[in-house]
């Protein structure tokens, strides 16, 4: 069962940048896609449209089955990670991810609870009172994961989230956020130009190119088969 549908969408900018080019994907329940490509293959432009940060020219999002293509990001069943965390620095951790959940008037007891729990998921019980600028890059994008995750998204939206990190913690984000992603059977939507990221994390690769689909398989296929030279120049360096 798909639970997001990209029909023909697409994202011109003026001066007519054509960003995304009629792109359709289906995603499945609990399946976690990567969208892989180059630095301006439109991958970040078609999560924004995803997010509700950016209004698709033309085109259809759908999330179980109902039309979100022009809603505000409150009003979508999704959470987003950007690549610069974007916490507010003034708060604490606990006050961060108490956040959103105080918009929906979420009582105070179950907003405790709440987050508790998921600072437990991403591995920081225990940090509720610390400033977030106390913390390391990779603590930080842990909040930051957390305080989508507290409201409870649909659909996760992950946009190079550690980009900034050096390759160790990379590696290790990479497999707690995998491990956290199928512990939730959250449908997932990861942006990466790491060709490495996504062969080792995603159920679905799109490989993007100016806007569109090159190829679009198992992570398997794709390393055995690359029908793109992104792909296949960088697998070629692994051997
Ligand atoms: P990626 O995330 O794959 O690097 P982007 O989606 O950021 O690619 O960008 C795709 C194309 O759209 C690029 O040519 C970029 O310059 C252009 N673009 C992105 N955002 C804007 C914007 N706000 N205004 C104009 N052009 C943009
Ligand atoms: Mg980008």
């Amino acid at each position: 069962m798909s639970v997001l549908k990209i029909s023909s969408v697409s994202k011109y900018f003026p001066g007519g940048t054509k960003a995304v080019d009629s792109f359709s994907l289906d995603v499945a329940d609990g399946e976690l896609v990567c969208l892989l490509g180059p630095s301006g293959s439109g991958k970040s432009t078609l999560l924004r449209m995803v997010g509700g940060f950016e209004d698709p020219s033309s085109g259809l999002i759908t999330i179980d089955g109902e039309d979100i293509t022009h809603l505000p990001p409150e009003r979508r069943p999704t959470g987003m990670v950007f690549q610069s965390h974007a916490l507010w620095t003034h708060m604490n951790v606990f006050d961060n991810l108490a956040f959103g959940l105080k918009l929906r008037r979420t009582g105070k007891s179950e907003i405790r609870e709440k987050v508790e729990a998921v600072l437990d998921l991403v591995g920081l019980a225990g940090y509720g009172e610390r400033k977030t600028h106390q913390l390391s890059g990779g603590q930080q994008q842990r909040v930051a994961l957390a305080r989508s995750l507290v409201l409870e998204p649909k659909i996760l939206l992950l946009d190079e989230p550690f980009a900034s990190l050096d390759q160790h913690l990379r590696e290790r984000l990479r497999e707690e956020v995998r491990d956290i992603q199928q512990r939730l059977k959250i449908t997932t939507l990861f942006v990466t130009h790491g060709q490495d990221e996504a062969l080792s994390m995603a159920d679905r690769i799109v490989v993007m190119r100016d806007g569109r689909t090159e190829q679009i398989d198992r992570p398997d296929v794709v390393y055995r088969n690359p029908q793109t030279p992104f792909v296949a120049g960088f697998i070629g360096t692994m051997n």
